[in-house]
């Protein structure tokens, strides 16, 4: 079965200069292009969005190939001999993408490759004239979210699935099939998001810098179709608050009370460790859950050293389910208790493990238990977008931001556009040199908040996740957090 290919409009294809392109894609014995070769040479023309005609050649190559390569691609030395001279194949390969746009997936490396073979075969003809298009750098802004951009991840995600990997051929074909996908998110990206991604690759130098000006003007000559069609939405968006925060209200009025009476309600062990039972509810929602004595007695401990007071120390063995045995047990204590205004603080060693708890365990909890709680992923004040501090940035004209900032915050326009959390560790794709610098401008943080008198404060992350965090049954932070 053919995969899927989206139709996408004319008018977008004409406005890119996309109407015809040529997806292409090279296999290097290295990574070097004044060193190593190209020893295979693929590119798919599609036009009107339709794969029309190919060009393929493996290449001749004065030295033995790394053993690497061979494994990497399966092309061996034998299959070299008798091949074309570099020379010919990219003469070829040139009448071939005519004045076509070059479409690459980190097409900075394939030019990179394609140049030093030119320049070496003394050809005079040259590139200037063919605009260039990378799908990592598209991938990057409209896929920020996703976990990675490779060639097989985008494949993956798009469901373009293909047997051979590795060979120029498929993946120029997979690289022009990835740009058609994101090419259809272009008319549902608002105008001003896409005026800030034009502001910002203006003058970039990055052969697909282009691209984000004629597609803001493409947004712009179509306004009139704004609103009909459905926003894009990243994907991969979370949220870090699970469950319904009591209003501010009821829980001043039960630490008040808590304050004059300060009498905790007991939880009853023994209907903690009916969870952890076999035939308990835990069993019914947990498909690999098995019941384990270690468990329950752990189980058991917490909810006695909650009740109790004081302190528990456990070390258990892997596989015992630590996380259960004390989340599900402070839950009870926290649901107890939560009309006296308390909640269970837990705190992980690393941020990985803190968002498993948020992620695997609690929803997994959420589902399973009768109790019907509420938690939250608290982290570091400057792990979250500071909203006042990223419209300065971005509205200063003309903006005072360095190459590598710009295009690092390409990859932030639509995340901060539609994010819940402001939590940059979303943003997969946010990174490179400089980047830490750059978030420490963008961050929240203390010194630098105006609080109440910051007109975003109604919208603020930062100040979101705080006042949940006060209110929610569970709060799970880490240690660096709790020490601070
Ligand atoms: S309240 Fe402070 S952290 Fe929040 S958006 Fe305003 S300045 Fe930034």
């Amino acid at each position: 079965m053919k995969p899927p290919i989206p139709t996408l409009p004319a008018d977008l294809l004409q406005a890119l200069g996309l109407s015809r392109f040529v997806a292409f894609d090279v296999e290097t014995t290295g990574l070097d292009p004044n060193v190593e070769r190209v020893i295979e040479l693929a590119a798919v023309r599609f036009v009107n969005g339709s794969e029309e005609d190919k060009f393929t050649s493996l290449i001749a190559c004065p030295f033995s190939l790394p053993p690497f390569i061979t494994n990497l691609t399966g092309i061996r030395d034998s299959m070299l001999k008798g091949q074309p001279r570099e020379d010919v194949v990219f003469k070829n390969f040139l009448d071939f993408m005519g004045g076509d746009t070059l479409v690459g997936h980190n097409v900075s490396f394939d030019l990179s490759f394609l140049k030093a073979a030119l320049r070496r075969s003394g050809m005079t003809r040259k590139l200037a004239g063919n605009r260039a298009v990378d799908t990592v750098l598209l991938a990057r802004v409209l896929l920020p979210t996703i976990p990675s951009r490779s060639l097989s991840s985008l494949g993956s995600y798009f469901n373009l699935y293909t047997k051979e990997k590795h060979r120029a051929e498929p993946d120029a074909r997979q690289t022009g099939r990835i740009l058609l996908h994101l090419l259809s998110h272009f008319n549902r990206i608002d105008i001003t998001a896409a005026d800030l991604m034009r502001r910002l690759a203006d003058g970039l130098p990055h052969p697909s810098a282009w691209i984000f000006s004629a597609w803001a003007e493409y947004l712009i000559k179509t306004s009139s179709v704004e609103g009909r069609l459905r926003p894009y939405q990243l994907p991969y968006l979370t949220d870090n608050v699970i469950g319904r925060i009591p209003a501010a209200a009821s829980i001043e009025a039960a630490r008040v009370q808590a304050d004059e009476e300060a009498a905790y309600l007991e939880i009853d062990e023994e209907e903690v460790a009916v969870f952890f039972r076999e035939k308990g509810p835990l069993s019914k929602e947990l498909s690999s859950f098995e019941s384990r004595p270690q468990q329950v007695q752990m189980a058991t401990a917490v909810a006695a050293a909650l009740n109790e007071g004081g302190l528990l120390a456990v070390e258990a063995g892997t596989g015992v389910g630590k996380s259960l045995a004390y989340l599900v047990p402070a839950i009870h204590w926290a649901k107890a208790n939560g009309d006296l205004g308390e909640r269970v603080i837990v705190s992980t060693n690393t941020r990985n493990l803190q968002e498993q708890l948020f992620f695997k365990d609690l929803p997994a909890l959420v589902e399973a238990l009768p109790l019907k709680f509420s938690a939250v992923l608290l982290k570091g004040r400057n792990n979250y977008l500071c909203r006042r501090r990223w419209v300065n940035l971005t509205s200063d004209q003309p903006l005072r931001l360095s190459n590598n900032e710009r295009q690092a915050l390409l990859s932030l326009v639509l995340w901060a556009e539609q994010t819940r959390t402001g939590d940059i560790a979303e943003v997969s794709a946010f990174g490179g040199e400089g980047s830490g610098a750059l978030w420490m401008r963008i961050a929240s943080d203390a010194g630098s908040c105006r609080g109440k008198r910051c007109g975003e404060r109604h919208r603020c992350f930062h100040t979101r996740i705080r006042t949940a965090a006060g209110r929610a049954h569970v709060v799970v932070v880490n240690h660096a957090l709790l020490m601070s």
